[in-house]
């Protein structure tokens, strides 16, 4: 029985787009950036997109890529470290964490309004 090819992270990511919107510009700029970085680094970025869920895969990908602002590259962290899960981050107990004071969705406004999630199709 043959094994179904491997949907690669980054063209799910960016086949998950609605239009061809200003984020999708800026993850596309991630990953032509991130196809020049060491290969190793680069191996290591792709099995780390793969394992998380797509809604994530932006932050992660432009903070990677040195292309998203501190408040982006802060919320792509806390959202790893806490498995993904915004109510897990909003909720973290790390009190001595030096992020803990700037991680995201402390408050409902940090919800919504997201550009990162707002031109995704799922
Ligand atoms: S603030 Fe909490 S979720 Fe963010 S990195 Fe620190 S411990 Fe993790």
């Amino acid at each position: 029985m043959p094994v179904p090819a491997q949907i690669d992270p980054i063209d799910e990511l960016l086949a998950s787009f609605k239009d061809d919107g200003a984020v999708k510009r800026r993850v596309e700029a991630s990953a032509t950036a991130l196809a020049g970085m060491d290969p190793h680094r680069r191996r290591q970025i792709r099995a780390r997109i793969a394992e998380m869920p797509l809604s994530s895969r932006s932050a992660y990908l432009r903070a990677v890529a040195k292309q998203a602002s501190p408040r982006l590259a802060i919320k792509a962290h806390c959202m790893e470290c806490c498995g993904w899960g915004r109510r897990a981050v909003a909720e973290c107990t790390g009190f001595a964490c030096p992020l803990w004071e700037y991680r995201p969705f402390q408050s409902s406004a940090d919800s919504e309004g997201d550009e990162d999630d707002a031109e995704h199709a799922d």
